[in-house]
């Protein structure tokens, strides 16, 4: 049996008429040959909404059922899911963190998975029915109900696709992967078809909101393979995966920009970077363009840059430009005389 998970996030199951259409992916994953194990989110801001409704009541949930109360979320979307599969005519079955084997620590708000226990969702499998799991939650020793932490529906997904020996963990949402930059600020943005655990994980911590870091970190902890794509188009979106940079040439996969008050921060995510070449460059497109940098800091994976404000999307623009651009990269680092015919994000295989 080959088994493929599917986790969707909250804006795609935000209303009744787009779970019907998550539903409808489902069936056809189904329809492909495969197992279907489905994790999915609480519509969009409910989790917000139920955090502000606890408040309503008192300033000090006790955190068992503060997790009682969040975990209620997902339980919903997974019931709803299960209902629009059925009403496809295809079995479907849900179940909470707890009935999906999913056991955890007691640490309330922000549990840990300890195992999983996969043997009801074979059950489910077995009989032909989609299992859809309530993301975000499991069940302690004391048999009460914990989550894990803010995203961890995605926690869900990697850890039934470990467990289940999933064919891969296919994480839906409503941005088609992970782009060379965030496409509202760089038209120019290329999606990335494959990018390392390393490179997303530098994205979660430099704060862009792709994935919970803890799930990628788990992710790449036990190769999982990961297919993050759009829950509305069926293009291919990104892989994630072990793929290592060939040879030790520096290359520039993506970037992130944050505000930070009056300065701007962005990040260069790659793979030797800590170089002489490549801050050669960087300097000299700030300098060219009119910047100037406030700090910078080498890592081999990641340089971090600050700069005014108002400079912060102009220079992002600049240096995706730069860096992105085969043509001009090349241009560029002939005028900075170091030899760096890299052609970045392809690059990684
Ligand atoms: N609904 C939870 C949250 O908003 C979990 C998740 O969506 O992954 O954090
Ligand atoms: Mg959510």
């Amino acid at each position: 049996m080959k088994i493929i998970v599917m986790k969707f996030g909250g804006t795609s199951l935000a209303e009744p008429e787009k779970i019907k259409v998550m539903a409808e992916r489902a069936v056809k994953t189904r329809n492909r040959g495969f197992a279907v194990v489905m994790a999915v989110s609480a519509p969009a801001d409910l989790t917000d909404d139920l955090i502000t409704l606890a408040g309503l009541i008192t300033s000090k949930p006790q955190p068992r059922e503060y997790d009682a109360l969040l975990s209620t979320g997902e339980a919903l979307s997974a019931a709803l899911m299960a209902m629009a599969i059925n009403e496809r005519g295809t079995a479907a079955v849900s179940l909470s963190g707890a009935q999906a084997g999913i056991k955890t620590d007691s640490a309330h708000t922000g549990a840990a998975v300890i195992s999983v226990s996969p043997e009801r969702i074979m059950r489910e499998l077995k009989k032909g029915r989609i299992a859809v799991a309530a993301g975000f939650q499991g069940m302690d020793k004391a048999g009460d109900i914990t989550t894990l932490g803010r995203g961890g529906s995605d926690f869900t997904a990697v850890a039934l696709a470990r467990s289940l020996k999933a064919e891969v963990c296919e994480l839906y949402t409503d941005v088609k992967g992970i782009y060379t930059a965030n496409p509202t600020v760089v038209p120019q943005a290329k999606k990335i078809k494959k990018i390392s655990y390393d490179a997303v994980m530098e994205l979660a911590r430099a704060g862009a909101e792709v994935r919970q870091l803890r799930a990628i970190a788990y992710a790449k902890k036990h190769n999982i393979a990961l297919h993050l794509r759009s829950s509305f188009e069926n293009e291919e979106g990104t892989l994630v995966g072990n793929f290592k940079p060939s040879g030790k040439k520096p290359r520039v996969v993506c970037f992130s920009i944050r505000k930070a008050g009056d300065t701007a921060e962005i990040r260069l995510i790659g793979a030797g970077l800590k170089d002489t070449g490549v801050k050669n460059v960087i300097r000299q497109t700030a300098l060219t363009n009119g910047h100037l940098l406030i700090r910078e800091a080498y890592t081999p994976s990641r340089i971090t840059l600050a700069t005014s404000f108002r400079s912060g999307e102009r220079l992002l623009k600049n240096l995706h430009e730069v860096f992105i651009d085969t043509t001009e990269w090349t241009a560029l680092s002939k005028v900075c005389s170091c030899a760096m015919d890299t052609v970045p994000v392809k690059a990684i295989e």
